[in-house]
């Protein structure tokens, strides 16, 4: 899977999506419902990407920010699908490990930074949701991926951090805090409970630091529209 995400990310065979929000992208998910429209989602978060410290690790409330509330209803809706089935819960994270995601580990019983967790895990759902919503789930890898393909002809830092893996694009002061707690735990000489919990507060700390650099993030990144 990462191989196939790796791919499509780094290569012009991707499909290629309207960042304008204009042409024939904006798609109605024909099994839900449910409308969600990528290009206007897409320009929304390309307007505001260099408006945050930071985006390698985002809350619920940034997420609606960036992508606006017709993603925020389709992640909801997909996750809706998810609680009723446990289908992220009885997998145990597949996809973090093929990702090469530095803090997955089989110890853990979740993700340790699920409130702060990465772009890409957030709009990434495999096929066992198909049956939620297929094309829910195709528009949500193409808005991903619509994103960060800007980084072709947009040299931005925030868009460089949604990389694969989720964390490759953290900074060295990060993963030095974080690298060694994943050893710990591996090794056995830390509580998987305790070490979630050191994570998640390295992962805090990170992400509050931007959000006290008030300079770096602009009213409109904080009102949204
Ligand atoms: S998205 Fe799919 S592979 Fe990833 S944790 Fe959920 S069920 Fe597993
Ligand atoms: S950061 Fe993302 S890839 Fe890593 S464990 Fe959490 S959800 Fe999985």
């Amino acid at each position: 899977m990462v191989e196939d995400l790796q791919r499509i990310i780094h290569t012009s065979a991707a499909r290629k999506v309207d960042i304008q929000g204009q042409g024939g992208y904006d798609l109605q998910d024909g099994e839900s419902g449910q409308q969600m429209y990528k290009g206007k989602a897409i320009s929304r978060f390309l307007s505001l990407v260099d408006e945050f410290g930071q985006l390698l690790l985002v809350t619920d409330e940034e997420v609606e920010k960036l992508f606006g509330e017709e993603v925020v209803a389709a992640l909801a809706e997909l996750g809706h699908f998810d609680r009723e089935g446990g289908i992220c819960s009885s997998c145990g994270g597949d996809c973090c490990r093929d990702m090469g995601c530095e803090l997955y580990t089989t110890l853990f019983k979740r993700c340790p930074i699920y409130d702060l967790r990465p772009i890409i895990c957030r709009l990434h759902f495999c096929h066992r949701f198909d049956a939620g919503g297929k094309s829910l789930v195709i528009e949500l890898r193409d808005l991903f991926f619509g994103c960060f393909r800007a980084v072709d002809f947009w040299d931005s830092g925030n868009l460089r951090s949604l990389d694969v893996p989720p964390l490759a694009g953290a900074p060295p002061e990060l993963m030095s805090a974080l690298l060694p707690i994943m050893t710990a735990v591996q090794q056995g000489s830390l509580d998987p409970e305790r070490a979630a919990e050191l994570i998640r507060c390295q992962a805090r700390d990170y992400h509050s630091k931007y959000l006290r650099h008030k300079s770096l993030i602009t009213p409109s990144a904080l009102q949204g529209d």
